[in-house]
Formats: C-alpha cells, sequence, structure tokens
C-alpha cells in the first residue's frame, strides 16, 4: 500500500524509507532522491478550514500529510515549527505584496528569515530536525554509552553556508563546517558566516576556488573511514525536507490573494538553479492546489528553459567559474564544464539537482498505464531516470520522450533572462513603483519573467513571483540599476542588523591549500577544541 509518509529512491534501489531516514541521509544509498511513495491529498474541507490558518498552523497540516505521527507525534511537531519559524522578522512568515495592482503583479516575500535568503524557510527546519532527532537517539542509550553525534559539511559561494549556519548554531551534538573560496564570497556574505560565534560553528576560508571547496566536501564525503569517525550530515539542496517546508508558502500566499481576490488561480514565477524552490510548488499543485501554472525563470544558465523548449536536457560548456550548486546527484562537476558567472549567482548552475524528482513522476505520468500495479509503475519510473541520469553523465545530455515533456508543459512554462534585463527590471520597478520597490537580482529574473507573460497574454491572470532574496546581500547588481537615480542610496537599502557586521567580531580558520588532508586535520583539530 503506497504511503505518502514513506519513501522511495528515484532510482528504484529501495523503499519503505521513513522520514528521518531520508532527513539524515539526505540522498539514497543508490545514488537517487528520495519521494513519497504517493503524493497525498488534501482533506474535503481544507478550503475552508485551512483558509484562516497562520503559517505555522498551515505547516502543520501539511507536513502531517508527509511525516507520521509515529514517527513525530503532533505534538513534538508543533514544537519544531513554532522554534523554527520564530527567528523570522516578518508575523506572516512569507508576506505577499502587490507590486502593480492593475496589472495583477504580486510578490511573494520569502527573504525575511535569519540570513534575509529564502533559504531559511527550510534551513530553519531541517536544523531543528537533526537535533530533534539526535536529541532521541541519544535518550534511547544506556547511560555511559557514547553520544551520536553529526558532522554536517557543506561548501559554500555564498547563500547556502550562511542559512545553514544559522540553522545550525548553538544545536546539541552537531557540528558544523562550511568551506567557502577565501576572499571569493561577497563581503555582507562573508561577514553573516563568520560572526557567528557558537561553539559548533566553524568557517573555513580556503585558498582556492569554489569548486575546490565542493570537490574537497565530496571527497570527505566518499572517505569511508573519515565519514564512519564523524558521521557525516549533508544540508545540500536534495534534502527532502527541505522541499516539503517550502511547500507551505504556496498555500499561505494562496489564501492570502483569496481574500484579496476570491475565487482566483493564481500562476507562480520561480527564479530557478537548483529547482528546489518550485518543485515544493510543483508538490502543492498535485496535492490540489489550484495553480494555473508555474513558471521557472533561468538567468543565463538556462539549461531548464532549453529543456522546456526542446525536451532535451543538455549541458553547454560555457566560460566561466565558481557557483552554488550545480551538482548533479551522481557527480557531474561544474568546473569541468563551468558555469556562467551572472548577477544572480545562486542560480548560476549547470545542472539541475532536483530535477530528477520531476522527470521521475514525468516517467511515472506517461511511461506507465494506470492499469499496472502500482509497483511496476514505480519500477519503470525509475528505470527511465537512471538511464536519464546515466546519459548525463556519460553524454552530457538526453532528450525526455514526447509524452514526458508534454506532461512537462502541463504543469510549467519557462523564461530565460539575460543579466541586462536583470538590471532593466531592477531599474524599471524601482522608478515605475510609488513605493521605490527595490528587487534583488534573483528576484528581478522572476519579475523580468512575469513582465514578459503580461505584455504577450495581458494582466488576467494574477501572477505571484517569488522573492527569494533581500537586495542588501546583491549591493553590485542593485548598484548598477540604481546608481545616480534621484533619491538612491544603497544605505537605504540596508537592513538594521547589516549595519554593524563589518566591525563585529569574527571568527574564522584560514586552510592555506585547498588539499583534502589539510581540511581533514582543521577538522579534527577544531572538533576536539569543542570538547574542551
Ligand atoms: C538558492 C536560491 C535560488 C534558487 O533556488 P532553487 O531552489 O535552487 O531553484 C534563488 N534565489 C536565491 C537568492 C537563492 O539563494
Amino acid at each position: 500500500m503506497a504511503s505518502s509518509r514513506s519513501y522511495l529512491s528515484t532510482r528504484g534501489g529501495s523503499s519503505g524509507f521513513s522520514f528521518e531516514d531520508t532527513v539524515l541521509k539526505g540522498l539514497a544509498s543508490d545514488g537517487g532522491l528520495f519521494i513519497p511513495e504517493s503524493i497525498p491529498s488534501l482533506p474535503n474541507d481544507w478550503q475552508s478550514t485551512w483558509s484562516t490558518h497562520t503559517f505555522q498552523e498551515l505547516a502543520f497540516q501539511i507536513f502531517s500529510l508527509y511525516i507520521s505521527p509515529n514517527e513525530i507525534p503532533d505534538e513534538d511537531l508543533k514544537s519544531l515549527i513554532e522554534r523554527s519559524y520564530s527567528t523570522f522578522r516578518a508575523e506572516d512568515i512569507t508576506p505577499l505584496t502587490t507590486l502593480r495592482n492593475s496589472e495583477n503583479l504580486h510578490l511573494l516575500e520569502l527573504f525575511h528569515g535569519p540570513t534575509f535568503a529564502f533559504k531559511d524557510v527550510a534551513l530553519q527546519f531541517v536544523g531543528n530536525l537533526f537535533e530533534y532527532f539526535l536529541a532521541r537517539r541519544n535518550a534511547a542509550k544506556p547511560a555511559g554509552e557514547e553520544k551520536e553525534t553529526l558532522t554536517v559539511i557543506g561548501a559554500t559561494s555564498g547563500d547556502t553556508g550562511s542559512a545553514a549556519i544559522y540553522g545550525l548554531r548553538g544545536k546539541e551534538n552537531i557540528s558544523v563546517f562550511i568551506l567557502h573560496p577565501k576572499g571569493k564570497v561577497s563581503p555582507i556574505q562573508e561577514a553573516q558566516m563568520t560572526s557567528v560565534l557558537d561553539k559548533n560553528v566553524h568557517n573555513l576560508a580556503v585558498v582556492g576556488t569554489f569548486d575546490n571547496c565542493q570537490d574537497i566536501v565530496k571527497e570527505l564525503f566518499a572517505d569511508s573511514a573519515f565519514n564512519a569517525l564523524h558521521k557525516l550530515g549533508a544540508v545540500n539542496s536534495i534534502n527532502w525536507a527541505r522541499i516539503l517546508a517550502q511547500i507551505v508558502y504556496y498555500f499561505h500566499s494562496y489564501f492570502a490573494i483569496q481574500r484579496s481576490h476570491p475565487g482566483t488561480t493564481p500562476r507562480y514565477v520561480v527564479p530557478t538553479g537548483n529547482f528546489g524552490d518550485v518543485l515544493a510548488g510543483y508538490f502543492a499543485k498535485r496535492m490540489g492546489l489550484p495553480i494555473e501554472k508555474l513558471v521557472v525563470a533561468t538567468n543565463e544558465n538556462d539549461i531548464l528553459d532549453r529543456f522546456w523548449k526542446s525536451g532535451t536536457y543538455e549541458i553547454h560548456a560555457v566560460s566561466g567559474k565558481d557557483a552554488e550548486g550545480g551538482i548533479a546527484a551522481d557527480g557531474v562537476k561544474a568546473h569541468e564544464f563551468g558555469v556562467k558567472e551572472t548577477l544572480s549567482p545562486a542560480m548560476d548552475i549547470l545542472v539541475s539537482s532536483n530535477f530528477e524528482r520531476l522527470l521521475w513522476y514525468l516517467a511515472f505520468e506517461r511511461e506507465t498505464t494506470a492499469d499496472q500495479e502500482l509497483t511496476e509503475r514505480q519500477r519503470i519510473a525509475s528505470e527511465k531516470v537512471k538511464e536519464l541520469m546515466i546519459a548525463l553523465k556519460t553524454k552530457r545530455g538526453f532528450s525526455v520522450t514526447p509524452g514526458m515533456l508534454e506532461e512537462a508543459k502541463v504543469d510549467f512554462g519557462s523564461e530565460r533572462v539575460s543579466d541586462s534585463q536583470t538590471v532593466e527590471t531592477i531599474r524599471e520597478i524601482y522608478t515605475a513603483s510609488d513605493s521605490k520597490y527595490v528587487l534583488d537580482p534573483h528576484s528581478s529574473v522572476g519579475v523580468t519573467a512575469a513582465l514578459r507573460q503580461i505584455a504577450s497574454n495581458g494582466t488576467s491572470i494574477h501572477q505571484i513571483c517569488l522573492s527569494t532574496a533581500h537586495p542588501a546581500k546583491f549591493s553590485h547588481a542593485v548598484d548598477l540599476a540604481l546608481n545616480g537615480l534621484e533619491g538612491y542610496n544603497f544605505d537605504d537599502v540596508l537592513p538594521e542588523q547589516f549595519k554593524g557586521l563589518a566591525v563585529a567580531e569574527k571568527r574564522v580558520e584560514d586552510v592555506a591549500k585547498a588539499d583534502k588532508e589539510l581540511v581533514k586535520e582543521v577538522v579534527e583539530r577544531l572538533l576536539a577544541g569543542e570538547k574542551e
């Protein structure tokens, strides 16, 4: 019997995983990603009973559909949710604002968490889950037995690192090590990470590139002795709990827009990199939330936009370097081909890790038929995914069947946005809005895509653009767009919390060479230091 609270791997190696398994393992041992055995449908009365729920209450209802109460009892789940969103500055957690009333253009602000980026919505929850599962395992141990610990290791060129650090700071039995390329992350992002002084947080400034850092992290995970000794954990964007947490704001914003425009079926426009944010929207839609379409908005790293236009998912060689993500689940390395550096760096990817999950559903819907046994349908879908992932690795790309492309177009549209268009839209929105709204470059990619849809299809559909970061984090692009305009001063964009960052006390460990053995030494020395 398929359950939405039990998980299988997209590559078919195994099934029957608990939610706890998916969170702590991150990636299945066959290299696949975890998905629920079935997508839950909504209770019959969801429209009426959920419509006045707070973000936290919605989170509880939605998470309960994917997590068995035998795994996390209701009261514990509620308390995890309360703690995860108590760090947000906005009472609504993810407020919906209207950018242009006459054009039915709205913005869903996802950047009111501790690091001012949308990744907080998921990583605050993931940090608490790690702590919860570890505490429970340790409570079950006989007195005197050694406690289970987790060593989270990740590489970052900006956003993921600080969100992970804020999600895990001060958590019991967890240590976190974030590698960044020394001198190559933006000053604000670097200061955000290194000004966190909790004993369990360690920033490693590695002399090298982001790809060097990413490669070292992968080598450490592959080092079975080191991994077994320190129980390595990952917080990268393929963790199922991250997708789950992101489903909530689609529901929350849906109800918000119903209050001003009853009965409307909105379109969501999502600035996309690793396909995690927009995939959460796909789950919301499949659960039964009325969504007209999900628009995937890419920057000039446009593998996804090309897929929706052609049915071919293909890595293009372009010059450039250093980007977050961009690693296929089975290891196409970004630096072998290179991504283009753009003004929206959190979306600079070569391939999108979470796209594999969508492929599984496309294959399930179109490569199998409803009269087949469920387990047989799942097996066929996983075989198809495996075949495509092998082609991605060996031939740098693949084409899906016409049926799968058709299925992809049922729920999604796509747009590609250049750097110059990104800058132009930041300027246009600032000058044309009374509030002088300042978009960050990632959100601007989404808004540009929405404006394009308005230009060709009119304004009859309400469009909700996901706004993924605060503009102060990306001063370069914002200055490019707005410098010299009357009344513009970047200091006005800076939130209070960023003002003291430059002079705040910092703690960072320099690593003189991008070398795995050296990083191992540093990690072990700092871990020993934590225990003193
Ligand atoms: C991570 C990130 C994105 C891309 O989200 P995906 O889930 O990887 O598609 C967009 N904008 C910002 C600011 C981000 O940090």
